[in-house]
């Protein structure tokens, strides 16, 4: 197995880590020819305006829209869940999104004074305990298709700095953070910025499902 790791700007070298930990392949994607031979791509994270900006100027866009769209399994991080979402709200107009997981996000939801924060999340189907969560100016879901499964929500609350409110939803409502649609994987948050490797395990297994 070898999975590609889009490499036009954002935390590269840390998913690839993550996956060297659990023994897989990866590669670094920077041109078409890049995506030949992958069985999986990670979309990091960084600035998904730039990424955006980059995938045109790279001639990576369409290309990658192909082989996403003939369902090569996909796991999207913070700007790479906002590069695979449906909609995307408060970002640049010329930003584009590759539609591939029915999610509307909104860029930078978490709100700027508290671009930040950490917290535990219980993961469906991930023994082991809770997960530890880095949000860093990360997007809100602020609607999930019928189809997305939810894998993990937070539930913002006033009453704890750390479970920071959203923006423009009410305390006490549970937010998806980590979902799933088919071949597709996307996290608000980095998973290759902790230790734990059980999210990156997870894509691995859906990789391992799909080709059995
Ligand atoms: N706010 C960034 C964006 O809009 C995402 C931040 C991140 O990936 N940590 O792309």
């Amino acid at each position: 197995m070898e999975i590609g790791v889009l490499a036009l700007q954002g935390d590269v070298s840390e998913h690839r880590r993550a996956f060297a930990d659990l023994g897989v392949q990866t590669r670094p994607v920077r041109t078409p020819g890049d995506l030949g031979a992958v069985d999986g791509i990670v979309l990091p994270g960084g600035e998904s305006t730039t990424m955006s900006l980059l995938l045109a100027s790279s001639e990576l866009m369409e290309p990658l829209r192909k082989v996403l769209s003939s369902g090569l399994p996909a796991f999207g991080t913070c700007a790479g869940m906002i590069l695979l979402a449906a909609r995307i709200t408060d970002g640049r107009p010329d930003q584009r999104c590759y539609g591939i997981i029915d999610l509307t996000v909104q860029r930078n939801g978490y709100g700027r004074q508290r671009r930040s924060f950490e917290c535990d999340l219980d993961v469906l189907g991930t023994g082991g305990g809770p997960v530890h969560a880095v949000f860093i100016r990360a997007p809100l879901v602020v609607e999930a298709g019928p189809d997305v499964e939810v894998l993990a929500s937070l539930l913002p609350s006033p009453d704890d700095e750390k479970r920071a409110p959203a923006t423009g939803i009410p305390a006490m409502t549970a937010v998806p953070v980590l979902c799933r649609q088919g071949p597709v994987l996307v996290s608000a948050f980095h998973p290759e910025l902790t230790g734990d490797r059980r999210l990156h395990q997870m894509f691995v297994s859906m990789i391992e499902d799909r080709e059995r």
